[in-house]
C-alpha cells in the first residue's frame, strides 16, 4: 500500500517512519522497515505506525539506508508474519511490495521445489525469492536479477529491495503501481506517492511501467525490463 524508501547521509529510520505517517491516509493493516544495521534487519507490526515506532525505540536502528512499508492484505490475513518487508529464504535481501503478483502459486510451487522456504501467506514473499532464485541460478548481480524476475511475474507491482551483499544499493520497480524517486543532494528517496519526499526535495522522477531504478553509491541509474538504459526526466514540484 505505502512505500517509502531512503538512502544517503542521514538517519533513514526516522525519515521512513514519518514518511510512513504522511502515508497512512491510504489505509493500512500493518507496517514494517528493513535497515542494514550491521546486518540486514527487518522489523514490522501488525497495526499502526506508531506500533512500529514504539517496537523499534529499543533496537539499534541506526543506518543511511533502509526501506519502509504500510500493508492493505491482499493475500495472507494481516498479522506480524505477513507484514512487509519480507526476506528471502536466506535473509540476504528483503523486499518491501505494493500490488498483487497474479501467478504467485505457480511461482511459489515451483520455488517450493527447488528448495526455498517460506514463512507468510503473501505473494510478495514469492517474488523475493524468485529473484534470489535467479541471481543464484545466473551468478548476475541483484539488479540483474530483479530486471529478469519482471519478465516472470504477472500482475501489479511497485517494489524497493535491499542486500546484505550491497549495503549501499536501493533497487526500485514499478508495474502497475506508481512509484516516486526524489532527487536530493547526496541523498535519494522512495516513495509510493510524492508526500513522503516533499519536505526534502522539489526534484522528482516518476517511475515509468517496466523500469528499474538502481541506487547504487550515490548515483542513479535507470533502465527498462529490457535493458535499455533511460535518461531521467526530472520533475520540479511546486511548493
Ligand atoms: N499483495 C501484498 C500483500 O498482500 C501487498 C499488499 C499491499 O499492496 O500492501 O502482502
Amino acid at each position: 500500500c505505502g512505500i517509502v524508501a531512503y538512502v544517503g547521509h542521514r538517519e533513514a529510520s526516522p525519515i521512513i517512519i514519518k514518511g510512513l505517517k504522511r502515508l497512512e491516509y491510504r489505509g493500512y493493516d500493518s507496517a514494517g522497515l528493513a535497515l542494514m544495521n550491521g546486518g540486514l534487519s527487518v522489523y514490522k507490526k501488525k497495526g499502526k505506525v506508531a506500533e512500529l515506532e514504539a517496537f523499534i525505540a529499543d533496537k539499534d536502528t541506526h543506518s543511511t539506508i533502509g526501506m519502509g512499508h504500510t500493508r492493505w492484505a491482499t493475500h495472507g490475513e494481516p498479522n506480524d508474519v505477513n507484514a512487509h518487508p519480507h526476506y528471502s529464504s536466506s535473509k540476504n535481501i528483503a523486499i518491501i511490495h505494493n500490488g498483487i503478483i497474479e501467478n504467485y502459486a505457480s511461482l511459489k510451487k515451483l520455488l517450493i521445489e527447488k528448495g526455498h522456504t517460506f514463512d507468510s501467506d503473501t505473494d510478495s514473499e514469492v517474488f523475493i525469492n524468485l529473484i534470489e532464485d535467479i541471481r543464484i541460478n545466473n551468478n548476475c548481480t541483484m539488479p540483474e536479477a530483479v530486471r529478469l524476475a519482471m519478465h516472470e511475474v504477472v500482475g501489479a507491482y511497485a517494489i524497493v529491495v535491499l542486500s546484505q551483499d550491497s549495503p549501499n544499493q536501493l533497487i526500485a520497480a514499478r508495474k502497475g503501481s506508481p512509484l516516486v524517486v526524489g532527487v536530493g543532494k547526496g541523498e535519494y528517496f522512495l516513495a509510493s506517492d510524492a508526500t513522503p519526499i516533499v519536505e526534502y526535495t522539489n526534484d522528482v522522477i516518476y517511475l515509468n511501467d517496466y523500469e528499474l531504478a538502481v541506487i547504487n553509491n550515490g548515483e542513479l541509474e535507470i533502465r527498462t525490463k529490457e535493458d535499455v538504459k533511460q535518461t531521467p526526466y526530472v520533475h520540479r514540484l511546486e511548493m
